[in-house]
């Protein structure tokens, strides 16, 4: 059996989620090579040239330099053909997950996506995923080959390891005619983007924020302001309640800078930081199950008996979020 990693480059390198990938495909215990396509895709080979791969291919041409549906499915899948893989594992970045299970069907292969692990043994793969909301966590098989499998980020250890020569071989690609150009990127400034994936920290603001506060007054320009020098300060990506984003279609006031985009939780997002800090939210089962993979998580509320003081969390502040966040704020010098 035959595993075949298929990357793509970003700003001409490999991304972190890339890198997941090519470590999940190494602890597989068989031989596998590598596919990259985007623009530098043989540089980005050498720089993962001592994963044990047994080749390296690349599409590496200018119909590849931007995301492009038709243009991406026609590299993969001339990359798929030429590895005659049992499995191709790739990662599930936005720019996979919109072509490549339009791959899988024009090559007739099976195709899962959000997988979190896969394991090879005695010549048969298991893949395991969520379902439900991230409640059931299911390991499957499938016996139709190829079988592709898109690998969430965030979820296994980049592959760490020296650069070298991989002497990659280039794959030819009829692209046909493509009648999409990309004419360029729109996009928001680094700043105004709050839903930073990367991030060391989740902050989560909820409904509180936006609630009458001791002096019986709303407070929401200062909360505004508490939580975007925060951002600002920390880099930190900004999650959001239910309740909170929620306001902004009942026609209340509320934080401009907020969407449901923002959301954790049940019907929201299922972010997986190292770190979250929730503030003015009370860790109501339906939002706390969208910290299932925060790895250390505190809160900040008023209130000593919140959802998040049931085992929820592994610290919570009893106090007044504005002005503990004010406080470090201060602290990080805003
Ligand atoms: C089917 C279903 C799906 C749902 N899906 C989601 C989901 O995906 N995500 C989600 O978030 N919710 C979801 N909910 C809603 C969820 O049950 C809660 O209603 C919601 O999470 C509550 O939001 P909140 O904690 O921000 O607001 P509230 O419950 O209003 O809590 C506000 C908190 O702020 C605290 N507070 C106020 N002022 C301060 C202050 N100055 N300092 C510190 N603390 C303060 C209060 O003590 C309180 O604990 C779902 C519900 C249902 C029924």
């Amino acid at each position: 059996m035959k595993a075949f990693v298929l990357l793509h480059t970003e700003q001409g390198a490999l991304p972190k989620a890339a890198l997941e990938v090519l470590n999940v495909a190494c602890g597989l215990g068989m031989p596998f090579s590598v596919g990259i396509l985007g623009q530098r895709a043989a540089c980005a080979a050498d720089t993962v040239a001592a994963c044990g791969a047994t080749a390296f291919e690349v599409v590496d041409v200018p119909e590849v330099a931007q995301p492009r549906y038709a243009s991406d499915t026609a590299a993969a899948a001339a990359l798929i053909r030429s590895a005659e893989a049992d499995v191709v594992i790739a990662p599930q970045t936005s720019r996979f997950a919109r072509c490549l299970p339009g791959v899988a069907s024009r090559l007739g292969m099976a195709v899962d996506t959000h997988i979190v692990s896969v394991a090879a043994q005695d010549g048969a793969v298991n893949a395991q995923r969520w379902f439900y909301r991230q409640r059931i966590l299911s390991s499957f098989s499938r016996e139709v080959r190829p079988w592709m499998l898109l690998v969430d980020g965030g979820v296994q250890a980049p592959w760490q390891g020296a650069a070298g020569t991989a002497n990659a071989q280039t794959v030819t690609v009829d692209f046909g005619e493509q009648r999409t150009t990309v004419t360029g990127i729109q996009a928001l400034a680094a700043d105004a983007q709050t839903i930073r994936p990367e991030a060391a920290l989740l902050f989560v603001a909820g409904a509180g924020w936006t609630k009458k506060q001791k002096d019986g007054q709303f407070q929401i320009g200062r909360a505004g302001d508490i939580i975007q020098s925060f951002l600002g300060k920390a880099k930190a990506s900004l999650g959001s309640s239910k309740s909170l984003v929620d306001l902004q279609s009942e026609g209340q006031e509320t934080l401009g800078f907020m969407s449901h985009m923002n959301q954790v939780g049940q019907t929201g997002s299922t972010p997986r930081h190292p770190k979250g800090l929730s503030t003015c939210c009370h860790g109501e089962e339906p939002h706390a199950v969208g910290w299932r993979f925060i790895t250390e998580r505190r809160a900040i509320n008023l209130d000593p008996n919140c959802g998040w003081a049931q085992g929820k969390a592994d610290v919570v502040y009893v106090g007044d979020a504005f002005e503990i966040m004010e406080k470090v704020n201060a602290l990080l010098g805003c």
